[in-house]
């Protein structure tokens, strides 16, 4: 499970808008423009496509 202070410094990288965690644990979604990012292990991979 990632850090919660992580993912409170975390912003997507496309809108730098806030990002959730979804309910699996698996991606984070960004509020802003919608798009998910993995995340593997703890380790969230926020690189734009
Ligand atoms: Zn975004």
């Amino acid at each position: 499970m990632l850090p919660l202070e992580l993912l409170q410094i975390l912003a997507c990288p496309l809108c730098k808008g806030d990002l959730a965690l979804s309910n699996d644990g698996t991606s984070l979604c960004c509020f802003s423009c919608d798009k998910e990012y993995p995340v593997v292990g703890s380790i969230p991979v926020l690189l734009p496509e």
